[in-house]
């Protein structure tokens, strides 16, 4: 019986390195954990997840945040989300959670690293898929307290609290439109010096010598989203060159700003493979877009004509984009291979 292409991209091993955690909560557990901690949602729950456009979605985001009130509520979120990724091949992430509100509202970020770590651990010994965190920093509150509440991290790093280890890098996200992100230098210089690794939401809603600012002020490894990089030749050439990954969401960008990408024809990612960008393939919010790792290796496969082999490409392009060391990275190369040629077999 043939194997259908969506099985077999399921199947293909995978890492995702552009995704949001409190965007992989199912809406049965947005249920329960609203429900236990007494929050109202502003529409019947079994509505939250339909939004028309950016705004509407970071009302849901917003609503999905306010749900996570202890460390076993970001426990339960973090181990489900490792057991979705396993199911659709991934072996490695990197995946952000943007603490601001709840440290605002008073939770501890000792708390909620802790109850991340215990979830990603439990997911990781039912299943072997590997999951690093990445602290992101959320723009709409500006330098000042994206400096306090980063103090907050590093000072758990000097003490060695549980779970620290498995924050590799930060990130930010939240409003690029009319935001300077030369801002935000002293949190990324800071970060540097503790040993971290720095990625930005650029590009996106912003120009491209927004990216520019990334790279040269932040000192960013990586660019999330990147897609204006094309207004700049220049810069294409440069990112080419340096082999700077971009993570990209097609599918995401496509649902949850229409407004913006109309569709999958239209969205930018083939121009940017096509230029020889580090393009790499990530679902954003999986659960509150309708998505998994999978389906968006088969909607990219689908709309841009891309057979096996080119998948397969953009899978070993992911593992270079990663910050794992060059033995882990090697291990995951392998294990691609492998399994690729038992499905290029197969098919
Ligand atoms: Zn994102």
């Amino acid at each position: 019986m043939p194997t259908s292409l969506r099985d077999t991209l399921t199947r293909l091993p995978k890492v995702e390195l552009h995704v949001h955690l409190e965007g992989t909560m199912l809406a049965d557990t947005l249920s329960e954990l609203a429900r236990k901690n007494g929050v109202t949602p502003p529409a019947p729950l079994d509505e939250m997840y339909r939004y028309a456009n950016l705004s509407g979605f970071l009302d849901v985001f917003w609503f999905v945040q306010s749900v996570l009130q202890t460390r076993e509520d970001w426990a339960m979120l973090a181990y489900e989300s490792v057991l979705q990724a396993a199911s659709n091949g991934v072996i490695y992430r990197e995946v952000f959670f943007t603490p601001a509100r709840h440290l605002r509202s008073g939770m501890s970020l000792a708390d909620i690293v802790a109850g991340v770590d215990d979830g990603m651990s439990a997911g990781e010994r039912e299943t072997g898929s590997e999951t690093r965190m990445i602290y992101d920093i959320d723009r709409d509150f500006g330098p000042s307290v994206a400096d306090e509440q980063l103090e907050m991290l590093l000072e758990l790093r000097r003490r060695a609290a549980h779970g620290i280890d498995r924050v590799i890098g930060i990130g930010m996200d939240s409003t690029e439109r009319g935001v300077d992100p030369s801002v935000f230098a002293p949190a990324y210089r800071a970060a540097k010096a503790a040993g971290l690794h720095r990625t930005g939401h650029q590009g996106e809603d912003s120009p491209a010598w927004a990216i520019e600012i990334a790279l040269d002020v932040l000192g960013c490894e990586r660019i999330d989203h990147g897609i204006s990089v094309l207004e700049d030749a220049a810069l294409v050439a440069r990112l080419v060159d340096e082999q700077i990954p971009l993570t990209v969401c097609p599918t995401a960008n496509v649902v949850i700003n229409p407004d913006k990408c109309v569709s999958l024809d239209a969205h930018a990612y083939p121009a940017m493979r096509a230029a020889g960008l580090l393009a790499t393939l990530n679902t954003d919010d999986p659960a509150l877009v309708g998505l998994s790792l999978g389906a968006e290796y088969t909607n990219v496969a689908n709309a841009y004509g891309y057979g096996l082999s080119t998948m397969v490409q953009i899978a070993h392009d992911g593992v270079t984009a990663t910050w794992a060391d060059d033995d882990d990275k090697r291990r995951m190369h392998a294990v691609i291979d492998e399994v690729s040629a038992e499905l290029l077999h197969a098919g």
